[in-house]
């Protein structure tokens, strides 16, 4: 059940100054943009912390940035995230607070690393079997690079993905798949987002529709890419020069995200994991995989 006004009121009041000082726009955003950190602020506690309990303090940056959306002293930020942490950690107390929050991590959240959307793992703990470490300290080591999430409903936005490494099996985890000895295993499960590239992140729905446009318009991947770019993207030419890395898709992305997406699907419904070389030229990795699904599909339909 999500939390009551009365509920929250009794937990801000602990605190004789913050009702003062807080509005309610304040509280709301609070609560929305400090759930959206969750990841952020579980990243920096220690690794025995457990991820099902609200931490007690939290990052600097994060600290800095609640202090910037609702105009609260440091002091303020502390005590407020005291009286609302137990509830921002229950996934409920958010649910129906769709409130746009893109504009606030651009204007106060991107200059310090602190984006909307951070692509994190699904795992926080080292899943490989044969590991010292399965399922035991939470993954603290970690890398976080600027991204390019596109989205068909919104355009390209920038983002952040964090990956996650296991000392000691060496393995590297990232959003939809991991990397040991070589190999890139993906996840069982298929993510909304598909992480295409190093800096490329892309919606499902988005893939879907390119797959969509080549089997009914014939339209090629350099057209999707051209038609996503010039069409849906809304990122300005000259917005190149403030990333280090081209903000737009190339065809080769494209293409990757509609292999990808469809040896994904296919591996779900064969109950199989999709499991490619993460060595050599990048247009080579799906090959093998590939491959092996078309010999399975003749061996399925020999008529073919
Ligand atoms: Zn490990």
């Amino acid at each position: 059940m999500s939390a009551t006004l009365a509920d929250i009121y009794s937990r801000i009041a602990v605190y004789p100054d913050l009702p003062h000082h807080l509005s309610l726009a304040g509280l709301v955003q609070f609560i929305k943009c400090a759930s959206a950190l969750h990841r952020d602020i579980l990243l920096t506690q220690a690794g025995r912390h457990s991820s099902d309990m609200a931490p007690e303090y939290l990052p600097r940056s994060v600290e800095y940035f609640l202090g910037q959306v609702t105009d609260l002293s440091v002091e303020g930020v502390r005590n407020c995230w005291q009286a609302t942490r137990e509830l921002i950690w229950k996934k409920d107390v958010v649910t129906g607070l769709d409130i746009e929050s893109v504009h606030l991590f651009k204007n106060f959240g991107h200059e310090i690393g602190l984006t909307l959307y951070t692509f994190y793992p699904p795992n926080s703990k080292c899943i490989v079997t044969t590991c010292s470490n399965f399922n035991k300290a939470t993954l603290t080591r970690a890398e976080q690079l600027s991204i390019m999430l596109h989205t068909l409903g919104k355009g390209s936005v920038q983002a952040s993905s964090v990956q996650l490494y296991c000392s000691a099996c060496r393995t590297c985890y990232h959003h939809n798949f991991y990397v040991s000895n070589e190999r890139c295993i993906y996840y069982t499960d298929i993510l909304s987002v598909l992480q295409v590239s190093t800096h490329h992140f892309i919606e499902v729905q988005l893939i879907e529709l390119w797959i969509n446009s080549m089997l009914f318009a014939w339209t090629s991947a350099s057209n999707c890419a051209r038609l996503y770019n010039t069409a849906l993207a809304s990122v300005s030419p000259s917005a190149s020069s403030t990333f280090a890395f081209s903000p737009f898709l190339q065809a080769d992305e494209v293409w990757d995200a509609v292999i990808c997406l469809c040896l994904l699907q296919d591996s779900q419904e064969q109950s199989t994991t999709l499991d490619v070389p993460h060595t050599g030229y990048q247009e080579d990795r799906f090959k093998e995989a590939m491959e092996e699904r078309n010999v399975k599909e003749l061996e399925r339909y020999p008529q073919l």
